[in-house]
């Protein structure tokens, strides 16, 4: 062994640091697979149980742009609005850890599968709450328009897939320890050479509800407009089913009235 190459300490940072095991959650596992999912199924990119007296939603932004199939093409090429995909729909049922707020058991997210030039990955998306039951006797939405052809970019596209959902512990990324946590922790496992010698963390990357972000860049929590640090809703990742979309992360705030959210993007 080189001469200026410490031994590791641990193998893992749960090892390590005690007070980081402490900081476990258990997270949801969604485990997409391709397949057919059925409207009152939760899925990845299905078909979503959407309410007959509500118009599908469209993006209206005016810096569209994808590469298509070349991706030199830097020109816009997508005028006018273009329908936003389904990304996710959850049934309470299926989610058990997750906090529905009340009356409803149905969590839908879609988002516009174009790039805008303003700012990178997926945007503007759009989460629901809703109550299974009402939108069942309200009648449903006879057609959800689809995009067509120049209108998506596949990375922000997923191919219906239907979930198996399995619980894990999950802890956060290194990267996203507490501040205190960060500052006893980092000088000691410094490197003579400057870098740092952190062990693997128990963070899982993975489309999951609840536990920890999956951040790939530096932690970037968002507040809601009262201050209040929000929390980890859920992470869609890019994968088989998703292309190489990067990391979509959704937060909210439970102690303010009407759930408000935020999400974050980062790329891989
Ligand atoms: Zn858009
Ligand atoms: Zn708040």
């Amino acid at each position: 062994m080189p001469r200026d190459t410490p031994e590791l300490p641990a193998k893992d940072l749960r090892t390590l640091i005690p007070e980081y095991a402490g900081l476990g959650r258990e997270t949801t596992l969604l485990n997409p697979e391709p397949g057919d999912p059925g409207v009152r199924e939760s899925s990845l990119g299905g078909e979503p149980l959407w309410p007959a007296d509500e118009p599908w939603p469209y993006c209206a932004q005016e810096d569209h742009w994808t590469y298509g199939s070349d991706w030199r093409n830097t020109t816009p090429i997508v005028p006018g609005a273009v329908p936003m995909v389904p990304i996710l729909q959850l049934f309470a049922r299926d989610v058990p850890g997750l906090e529905f707020p009340e009356g409803k058991d149905l969590l839908q997210l879609v988002w516009c599968a174009l790039t805008h030039e303003q700012d990178p990955g997926p945007v503007l998306p759009r989460l629901y709450w809703r109550n299974e039951a009402e939108v069942v006797a309200g009648g449903l939405l006879s057609e959800i328009p689809r995009v067509s052809e120049g209108e998506y970019d596949e990375d922000h596209m997923p191919e219906p897939s239907t979930l198996s959902p399995t619980t894990a512990e999950d802890c956060p990324r290194w990267l996203d320890l507490p501040k205190d946590m960060w500052e006893t922790w980092e000088p000691r496992l410094r490197l003579p050479t400057g870098g740092s010698m952190w062990p693997s963390d128990s963070n899982i990357i993975g489309t999951k509800v609840g536990g920890w972000p999956a951040w790939t860049q530096p932690a970037d929590w968002p507040d809601c407009e009262r201050g209040h640090r929000m929390e980890h809703l859920l992470t869609i990742t890019g994968d088989i089913q998703l292309g190489d979309c990067g990391g979509v992360y959704f937060f909210h705030c439970r102690q303010c009235p009407g759930l408000p959210w935020d999400w974050r993007f980062d790329c891989h």
